[in-house]
């Protein structure tokens, strides 16, 4: 099957024997004991199971884990790992996972957070009790692109586990496990869910392990899972995705080739130019560069609340991957010890018409 198709068909798992063509949502949190049967919804649910097959198939994974939000679904990797590991991440990583390296694992892990674009300086943070590398590309909110291939050259020389968060680019324009990583994480509240209705993540691995055993078992005991409201409504999302993820792309580059040539915007980052630093390693590891872009305007946060406050079609709110467009400048949003520029708008590029798009930006620069 083609990935349209996986998308379609892969996410269904019918046991009723009216044999609808949707799989129904079940509610029920308990299950009558029988051989084979499934206990408890925490443990496992019929629209859990469906919605981490179609994952792991998008994923060209062994097996997949859903939880109730992309934060518990990286939590789990780090609680999976044993007490006294050393990670190393990117400097530019999703502010609240991070955060939860710094506050929750504190004296738990360690971590030294690189830049992942240095091959040298992932090599050199390397120590003795050094355990897994957490990637992020493009990466939130500057969309540093990390060479996946590279990085997973490095950690298995020194016998590391690779994860990848892969919420920006989707399943659809990147696989890291087909580039070498050992798990790949998504908050599929972004574009897999796609109508900023649900919140959700998942973890996917490439095999099956002892380590990803434990992930499991941090997933149902833990008990951060998805309803099965969530689940039935992330399966019947990801049927479109492929064809949504096109549309976010067309619609970015033609933003991010409007703003480069724009006077009030000062850079522009979005992988697709071939202007942006991480172009070569993002055409050499993706089939396509997503739909979020970063900008700083000329002027300052000032100029750039400015310019947010005019815009009509696009909401001044955080998250990405809906179908509407929405934009924010990231440094108040993320607080004090945010190392965003203070004048950068991230842009998650919508499904409006881009004529539309291209006119509200205009006339808020203007
Ligand atoms: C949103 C986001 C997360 C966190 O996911 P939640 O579903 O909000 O918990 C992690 N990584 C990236 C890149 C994100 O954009």
């Amino acid at each position: 099957m083609k990935i349209e198709t996986i998308a379609i068909h892969a996410g269904t798992i019918i046991t009723d024997s009216n044999r609808p063509a949707i799989q129904p949502i079940t509610t029920s949190t308990t299950f009558e004991h029988h051989e084979g049967s499934l206990i408890y919804t925490r443990a496992n649910n019929p629209n859990r199971m469906a919605l981490e097959q179609v994952l792991s198939r998008l994923e060209n994974g062994e097996d997949a884990a859903a939880f109730s939000s992309g934060n518990a679904a990286a939590m789990a990797v780090y609680q999976a790992l044993p007490a006294g590991s050393h990670i190393i991440a990117p400097d530019d990583m999703y502010h609240g996972i991070k955060k939860q390296l710094v506050e929750i694992f504190k004296g738990i892990h360690e971590t030294s957070f690189v830049d992942m674009s240095d091959l040298q300086a992932v090599s050199d943070a390397i120590r003795e009790n050094t355990k897994l590398i957490w990637i992020e590309t493009p990466s939130n909110p500057l969309l540093k692109v990390t060479d996946i291939r590279a990085v997973v050259r490095i950690a298995k020389n020194a016998g590391l586990l690779v994860a990848c968060d892969n919420t920006f680019a989707t399943p659809i324009f990147q696989n890291p496990l087909d580039l070498g990583a050992d798990l790949v994480m998504h908050s599929t509240t972004k574009f897999l869910g796609g109508h900023s209705d649900v919140l959700g993540g998942a973890l996917v691995t490439k095999k099956k392990s002892e380590f990803w055993e434990k992930i499991k078992m941090v997933q149902h005991v833990g008990g951060a899972v998805p309803s099965p409201f969530d689940c039935y409504f992330l399966t019947r999302s990801i049927k479109t995705l492929p064809y949504r993820m096109k549309a976010h792309q067309q619609n970015a580059m033609a933003l991010a080739t409007f703003l480069e040539n724009h006077p009030k915007v000062e850079k522009v980052f979005y992988p697709g130019l071939p202007s942006h630093d991480g172009y070569e390693v993002a055409a050499s590891q993706m089939s396509g560069f997503s739909g979020v872009l970063s900008f700083t305007v000329v002027g300052g946060a000032e100029k750039a609340d400015h310019l947010i406050s005019k815009l009509k079609f696009f909401t001044n709110a955080t998250s990405l991957g809906g179908v509407e467009s929405l934009i924010e400048r990231r440094a108040a949003v993320e607080g004090p010890d945010s190392q965003t520029p203070s004048n950068l708008v991230r842009v998650s590029v919508g499904l409006e018409n881009i004529q539309d798009l291209l006119e509200d930006l205009e006339k808020g620069l203007a």
